[in-house]
């Protein structure tokens, strides 16, 4: 049976990784340093977990990072001057506001509120804007990881059809205009898609971003394509019982069933150790960018 080649999401991760460390180093030959400031509201063990991995990967790149947890009972107000205060701080030259938000909060206006040079997520509408301009490398990380990935495949996106899983305003959306910008001919699947497995059948690369585990089989994927999994799942592991053996009980799993669409894919990036660590790398990258911004001329 034909194989999929799995896509080493950790190696690609940490080639970014060294040429990000090599220019941070440069940088602080000038007494330049970028200096990340993530923002959390209460607590969230998905997003506990994100920030610990950025923490240990930025420290081993050399920048600068410090994780800011307000209080749950912060209104958006208070969020808000939080924002406007790390803008106007020349030290801190990335901000990153960790989803998700407890209600009170509307994330977008919060999002708008960092100001778009500081922006590492680029998930503002300055950022977001220019992906559809064709303008800037900036980009949402996670899409950004994902072309890297295609990339490494050596799948050629022009005339090329793409199919994207999942159309949010941070990952779907996103991936469709980061593969329109390399002429792929491309369809965004969503919650109202007639036919999912209709469309993903004829995708020769296929993107699925969702949240789904187990959403897309291997009667849903054409011989040879190159499966891209996004997506993040906590699922319980079979037999595990909690107590002092079974030490862990859950275990993370993509949208796509691996063992099953390996079987027919050409390529496919692993969940984890696919789209994760490169999105990690990604956004240390657009940090230094984000900060090169502020510093031209100066
Ligand atoms: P999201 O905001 O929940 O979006 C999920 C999308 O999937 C929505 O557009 C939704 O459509 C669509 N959808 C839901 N059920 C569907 C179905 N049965 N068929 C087709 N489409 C369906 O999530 P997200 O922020 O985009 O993240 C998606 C996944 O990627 C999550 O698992 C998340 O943890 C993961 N993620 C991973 C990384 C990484 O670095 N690897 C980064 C970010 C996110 P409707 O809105 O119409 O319901």
């Amino acid at each position: 049976v034909p194989s999929a080649r799995t896509i080493d999401g950790k190696a690609i991760a940490r080639a970014i990784e060294e040429r990000v460390a090599r220019e941070v180093e440069e940088l602080k030959t000038r007494g330049r340093f970028p200096h990340l400031v993530t923002i959390q509201v209460g607590q969230e063990p998905a997003t506990e977990l994100y920030i610990r991995n950025q923490k240990r990967r930025f420290r081993s790149i050399g920048i600068r990072y410090h994780h800011l947890n307000l209080d749950p009972e912060t209104d958006q107000e208070g969020l808000l001057s939080q924002i406007r205060s790390f803008n106007a701080n020349p030290n801190i030259t990335g901000i990153l506001v960790t989803l998700p938000m407890p209600p009170s909060i509307d994330p977008i206006r919060v999002q708008q509120e960092i100001l778009p040079e500081k922006d590492v997520e680029a998930v503002g509408p300055f950022n977001l804007g220019n992906l559809i301009y064709n303008r800037g490398e900036m980009g949402p990380c996670s899409a950004l990881a994902a072309m890297e990935a295609i990339r490494h495949a050596g799948a050629r996106l022009e005339g090329a059809r793409a199919v994207v899983v999942g159309h949010s305003s941070l990952v779907g959306k996103p991936m469709t205009l980061c593969l329109l910008r390399e002429l792929a001919t491309t369809t965004t699947c969503h919650i109202a898609t007639r036919d999912l497995r209709e469309e993903t059948l004829r995708a020769d690369i296929l993107i699925v971003a969702v949240g789904k585990p187990g959403l897309i089989t291997a009667d849903m994927v054409k011989p040879g394509a190159v499966v891209i999994d996004v997506g993040i799942n906590e699922v319980p592991i079979e037999g595990a019982a909690p107590g002092p053996l079974a030490e862990r009980t859950t275990r993370i799993v993509g949208d796509v069933v691996f063992e099953d669409v390996a079987q027919r894919a050409s390529w496919i990036t692993p969940v984890p150790g696919g789209i994760g660590p490169i999105t990690v790398a990604l956004l240390a990258r657009n940090t230094v960018w984000c900060a090169k911004e502020q510093w031209q001329g100066g």
